[in-house]
């Protein structure tokens, strides 16, 4: 039978709007010596602004409406950014056979023309030249190329969670290691592990590299816990040895998957779910 005190732990836990999908992981969380987190909806909050919009030869709102058209398909939070700002400019814009490419951007055709959307990474895919310095710019950059060609790109930010920087300090108190595994550029991974004093944050990485940093984690004997928001955090969310999903804003996949939910996406809640789980341990022995 199972002892009362893991009742307490799972009841104590869902009160501070933390689910446990099984007792047992109360045990396994104050195991935890690794937190593996996301960045997007993870430690920042998910919801990117564009901020500016640079173009060639393109006049501006015709270029964002061809960007818009694309990013329409797509409900990745730098879509939703991109269509926001461009409000009713590309309703009327043919769209067609759009693909939305993991961990890259979009392709598709829009009025005709072929127009990619995305990271450095997507362009260098189709051997499109881009100028070189986006690749340090500190905030997320969606470049575009029009008929083969770079056309412009939009800079959008995003804001660190407000209580992300305690939680982390928190984890360090614990003697916990952090690290952050984004699929966004490099410079914006290191400049937001910096704001948040993260120990190791890796960058320009695609879903499956995710999957093997955790892996090489695990090889090592660490004690995982991965925190995730995105559909593309499911297969990580599932390797840890606790996987952790925001709950508030996450992907239905990724909530499934999770061993424990966040109802209200606090990076704060990750901490308390350890200290529910050691807690608890401490009643039940
Ligand atoms: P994360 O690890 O931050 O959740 P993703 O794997 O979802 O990131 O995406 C990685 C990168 O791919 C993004 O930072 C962005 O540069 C690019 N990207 C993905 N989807 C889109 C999109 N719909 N439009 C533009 N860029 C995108
Ligand atoms: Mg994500």
């Amino acid at each position: 039978s199972i002892p009362l005190g893991y009742f307490g732990g799972i009841g104590l836990a869902s009160r501070n709007g933390i689910l446990f999908k099984g007792s047992n992981y109360l045990d396994v969380v104050t195991r935890i010596d690794t937190v593996v987190m996301d960045k997007t909806g993870t430690l920042t909050k998910g919801v990117f602004n564009v901020q500016e919009v640079v173009t060639n030869d393109f006049d501006k709102e015709q270029f964002v409406a061809l960007v818009a058209a694309l990013e329409n398909q797509s409900t990745h939070p730098i879509a939703k950014a991109v269509v926001a700002h461009a409000g009713d400019s590309f309703k009327t814009l043919a769209v067609k056979d759009v693909s939305e490419i993991a961990g890259h951007g979009l392709a598709g055709v829009v009025e005709g023309k072929n127009v990619l959307a995305g990271n450095v990474k997507l362009l260098a895919k189709h051997n499109i030249a881009y100028p070189a310095a986006l690749t340090e710019v500190v905030d997320t950059v969606v470049v575009v190329s029009v008929n083969e060609k770079y056309a412009g790109h939009l800079i959008i930010a995003d804001e660190i969670k407000d209580d992300a920087r305690q939680a982390i300090a928190s984890m360090h108190a614990l003697n916990i290691a952090t690290v952050m595994l984004s699929g966004d550029k490099q410079s914006v991974v290191t400049s937001v592990a910096g704001t948040l004093g993260i120990d190791n944050a890796y960058g320009d990485l695609l879903p499956e590299e995710k999957v093997k940093h955790v892996q090489a984690l695990k090889d090592k004997g660490k004690h995982i816990a991965f925190v995730g928001d995105g559909v593309n955090d499911a297969p990580v969310v599932a390797l840890a040895d606790a996987g952790i999903a925001m709950g508030g804003l996450g992907s239905d996949a990724t909530i499934e998957t999770a061993d424990i939910v966040i109802q209200n996406d606090q990076p704060s809640k990750i901490i308390a779910a350890i200290k529910i789980g050691k807690l608890t341990r401490h009643i039940v022995w």
